[in-house]
């Protein structure tokens, strides 16, 4: 487990004053670690789950050579290039069971989609192609080549092969793939546990009246639905004041009860210190905290580091505090019905987001859900990124990377084109639900031209 100073030594021309994003990545996949604790399911709990282990194929899929369409299979040994084939109709197979006769030369036999090939045949004409007479079938000429229309032993799965490797993020198709092996649990990583709360005296909470100067907490139900979307479980603890005790119990409660901490607020040059400072002292010697100007927009400050999960000897440990508001104490799960479990390390990685809303949302998607994905143990690959045309011109300062949210679309003429979303402040939230993706234009990119290509960082339905 390393410190974050170990990593800021590791890494060359590190400067936390001037990370780009690239580095940031860098540095995250050093700090974070896999969970190792693994548990059993059912394939409906699977959903979303990491696999602990590859799942070896314990069968074949199919287990034999079947028909892919109603039809007739023959011995495609027979067909004469040219030259029409009429064969004598010797039984019919089902699916589900094998046909008992043997076909002999110049047979065929009526088969059902998924029925077992019958013996030394290979080749299946479909139903809608044949021209019969009685007992007799012909075959068009230059229709068919041998093997068609027949599904191999194995083509999906082979017997003893890897069918899901470890790391395999379940989707529907892969419960479905489990399925057909005939298995009904799969061993994966437990589930990780993301502990997240807002800071700010100026937050509200939903219930609470308005007032001037104050806004409703947004960050924690984008964070909530992002985590949820990772089927991570969730640790809500509402709003946190500016005020360093109650922040401290928080930091420590969450500390100990889960992998990972999310915050938003209170790591900008502007804020009070109070959270930077209790930040670096319940990190205590288990790793440390770093507070970096990233090269980019929206989202430039943000903090990272690892806290001690016991907290510093003194450490309240009280509750955090309460979630505050009617409707919050229906929505949040009260933290004494989470149950312990019980965690080998001895520290939990914190990621102290900016609070504007869309830098919030920014920031997880290009630094935090990789590695909430790395520490669950997952291989998934990073967002796609696609290039589309941009229907404008924008304006962009090298040296910092920029994520503007755009709507790609399908053009008449198939072609992809980006439109940005308006008004580009790191506030407007807004701008996150009219787009599908962030528009990335690279630290040294300059100003695009109207009809260049840019790269665009798809996020609806990914997140
Ligand atoms: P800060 O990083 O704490 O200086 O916050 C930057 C801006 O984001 C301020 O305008 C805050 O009011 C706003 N902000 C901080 N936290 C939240 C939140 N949870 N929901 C909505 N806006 C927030
Ligand atoms: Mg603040």
């Amino acid at each position: 487990m390393k410190t974050i100073e170990q990593i800021a030594a590791e890494l060359q021309g590190y400067d936390p004053q001037a990370l780009s994003a690239a580095a940031v990545n860098d540095f995250l996949s050093r700090l974070v670690e896999p969970v190792t604790e693994v548990e059993q399911v059912g394939i409906f709990d699977a959903l979303g789950r990491v696999l602990a282990s590859d799942v070896v194929s314990p069968v074949s899929v199919p287990p034999h050579d079947n028909s892919a369409m109603d039809g007739y299979a023959f011995d495609g040994a027979a067909l004469q290039p040219g030259a029409p084939l009429t064969l004598t109709l010797a039984g019919t197979a089902f699916a589900g069971k094998a046909w008992a006769g043997q076909a002999q030369a110049g047979q065929c036999v009526k088969v059902m989609t998924g029925a077992i090939m019958p013996a030394g045949l290979d080749t299946v004409l479909p139903l809608e192609f044949a021209k019969t007479s009685g007992e007799q079938v012909t075959i068009p000429p230059g229709l068919l080549q041998r093997g068609d229309n027949r599904r191999h032993c194995g083509e999906d799965l082979m017997q003893g092969s890897v069918a899901l490797p470890r790391g395999e993020r379940l989707g529907p198709a892969a419960l479905g793939l489990l399925a057909s092996l005939g298995l009904p649990t799969v061993t994966v990583v437990r589930r990780l546990r993301v502990a997240y709360f807002s800071t700010g005296d100026e937050i509200l909470s939903l219930g609470e009246a308005p007032r001037e100067g104050a806004v409703y907490d947004s960050n924690r139900y984008t964070v909530y639905g992002l985590l949820t979307r990772l089927g991570i479980e969730v640790l809500d603890m509402g709003v946190v004041r500016d005020d360093p005790a109650q922040l401290e119990a928080a930091f420590t409660r969450a500390a100990r009860e889960a992998d990972a901490i999310i915050t938003s607020g209170g790591v900008s040059v502007g804020e009070a210190d109070y959270t930077k400072a209790m930040m670096k002292k319940l990190a205590g010697d288990v790793g440390g905290v770093a507070f970096w100007r990233i090269a980019m927009r929206p989202g430039r400050p943000m903090a990272v580091g690892r806290i001690a999960k016991n907290g510093p000897a003194t450490a309240p440990h009280s509750p955090a505090q309460p979630v505050t508001g009617e409707f919050e104490a229906k929505l949040a799960p009260s933290l004494s019905e989470i149950s312990e479990v019980s965690y080998e390390k001895s520290s939990t990685i914190l990621f102290g987001l900016p609070g504007n809303p869309v830098a919030v949302m920014v920031t997880f998607l290009a630094f935090v859900r990789p590695a909430l994905l790395q520490m669950m143990g997952s291989h998934a690959p990073p967002l796609p990124r696609l290039r589309a045309r941009s229907a404008q011109a924008l304006r962009k300062k090298p040296g910092r990377t920029e994520y503007q949210r755009g709507t790609v679309v399908t053009t008449a003429d198939g072609t992809l084109e980006v439109r940005t979303t308006g008004n580009q402040g790191s506030g407007v939230l807004s701008s996150m639900v009219q787009g599908n993706g962030l528009v990335v234009l690279h630290h040294d990119q300059g100003n695009v031209a109207a009809g260049e290509e840019v790269d665009v960082m798809m996020f609806d339905g990914a997140i």
